[in-house]
């Protein structure tokens, strides 16, 4: 298996400056699978609803080649629901309401022939969750990647399984603030440093419309957000940043430092298409030359020549 994916599968009902949504499909594993699944076609998601959430949604993920062999359907029950609501800046939100609902017992099984994945995307969800995906696997994957949130971050619940993840973890994706969170520091750099000490190797830190930062021991990259006319709805831009970043290095399966820059400005890619519509609608339509499009514009933006004073 190429990449498994755990997370959340979920109805979310957002409201930003422009407009205002009833309950819509959502969820962290579900952008990311939208997302990863332009660049493989071996995926598989882990992860549980009730009967409320729709067959064709999970038909649709299926077609485009994601297993759904690990996905639990619990009869009478509901699915995760999350409603947040958009700030006028778009950058920040705040969280309405959280249900965990089918989450708060969810036992994940990862079917026997899937595990053995070489990337391993453990989507924002309960950190003990995460932590029974990977006592699952059989062997060790190339890169485990991981998410979370403010929600899991700051409940004392919650910490020690956390801990016990990222220390598992090659690589962490998180956002500004939830760096800040997890390192009690201002400073990103040093926050990034902390982090690391951890146990990830690796850390990316997304800043929404300013851009993401790589971080890899004494090393830094970064890479910008497309500056959109319009941004719509911001909601699962991180995961399916996260989704097109793990895409891109399960096609290539190179994970050196090189090759993560490339796969940065791929989830970037993806994460600027997210934001122009509601939910996972503009995802659901884009073409492999919509991306490609999209890359050459993230080239124009930052490429340059120049020279040195002396
Ligand atoms: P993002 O905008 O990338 O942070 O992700 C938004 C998605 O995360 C939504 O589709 C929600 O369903 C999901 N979500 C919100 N809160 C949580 C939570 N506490 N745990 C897991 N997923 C969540």
């Amino acid at each position: 298996l190429s990449l498994l994916v755990v997370g959340t599968v979920a109805f979310d009902a957002i409201e930003t400056p422009f407009g205002k949504t009833d309950k819509i499909t959502g969820g962290a594993a579900n952008y990311i699978c939208w997302a990863a699944s332009n660049f493989s076609n071996d995926i598989s998601l882990i992860a549980v609803v009730g009967d409320d959430f729709p067959q064709s949604e999970i038909a649709e993920l299926r077609n485009r080649g994601v297993s759904t062999d690990g996905l639990q359907i619990k009869e009478g029950e509901k699915s995760f629901f999350w409603s947040g609501k958009y700030h006028m800046n778009m950058n920040s939100r705040d969280t309405l309401v959280t249900e965990l609902n089918v989450l708060a017992d969810f036992d994940p099984i990862i079917p026997a022939h899937q595990k053995n994945p070489e990337f391993v995307m453990l989507g924002n969800l309960t950190p003990s969750v995460q932590l029974r995906v990977l006592e699952q696997l059989e062997s060790k994957p190339k890169l485990v990647a991981m998410d979370t949130m403010n929600f899991w971050i700051g409940d004392e619940n919650f910490k020690k399984d956390l801990d016990v993840v990222i220390s598992q973890t090659d690589i962490l994706i998180i956002n500004d603030e939830e760096a800040r969170m997890l390192a009690d520091h201002h400073s990103l750099v040093k926050a990034a440093r902390q982090i690391m000490e951890q146990g990830p190797k690796y850390l990316v830190i997304k800043k929404g419309e300013h851009g993401a930062l790589l971080f890899h021991e004494n090393h830094v990259f970064f890479a910008p957000a497309l500056p959109l006319e319009e941004v719509f709805d911001p909601t699962g831009a991180g995961d399916t940043f996260a989704g097109g970043f793990m895409g891109y290095l399960a096609k290539t399966g190179d994970i050196s430092f090189n090759n993560m820059k490339r796969a940065i400005i791929y989830g970037s890619a993806m994460a600027s298409f997210c934001v122009e519509k509601f939910g996972n609608q503009r995802l659901k339509e884009l073409s492999i030359n919509d991306i490609d499009q999209r890359i050459q514009e993230f080239v124009n933006l930052v490429q340059f020549d120049i020279e040195l004073t002396q």
